[in-house]
């Protein structure tokens, strides 16, 4: 019983009908990043994946590089890794393995994305008409997962019927 979803698959607030599923392997990724012990500390990177119409699927992702910076309560990517890593898939794909957004941890059970976290989203989206995934990682259950285009900005409901708990 490790409480890691085998799949995600939400609605998209911002895109009618659209929809945003992320694939098991990436929740596993995600998983061993968990800041569950006092000493952990956080950890992030990007999304990758597809836009398939007006879904989003995410199929990969980027984890930490030594070069981050990596706090008890703090992340940021300062290593190149992470866009050398996107441009390769996206090369490798043919160009359509694209950046989907970004994913970081926090040390609560329940996370909620702080004002820093919110002032970093906002840049990124400002000049993006295509909606960009932000995932929060707790200590435990399920992510806190938000979307965001241009100004707008909305929180995804994850409802317990959309995953399935391994
Ligand atoms: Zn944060």
């Amino acid at each position: 019983m490790s409480g890691v979803p085998l799949v995600i698959l939400v609605s998209n607030p911002l895109i009618r009908d659209g929809r945003i599923l992320i694939e098991p392997d990436v929740l596993g990724v995600l998983d061993r990043f968990r800041q569950r012990d006092l000493s952990t500390r956080e950890a992030g990177g990007i999304l990758l994946g597809y836009r398939r119409g007006i879904h989003l699927h995410v199929v990969d992702l980027t984890t930490p590089h030594s070069n981050d910076t990596r706090r008890r309560t703090g992340f940021h990517r300062e290593s190149n890794e992470h866009q050398r890593v996107a441009l390769a898939r996206w090369s490798a794909s043919g160009g359509v393995m694209d950046y989907l957004g970004e994913w970081h941890t926090h040390p609560e059970r329940a996370p909620v994305p702080s004002a820093i976290d919110r002032n970093e989203w906002k840049v990124i989206v400002a000049d993006r008409t295509t909606p960009m995934l932000f995932l929060i990682l707790g200590t435990m259950g399920l992510p806190w997962l938000g979307v965001g285009a241009r100004m707008q900005f909305e929180r995804v409901q994850i409802p317990d019927q959309s995953t399935k708990i391994s």
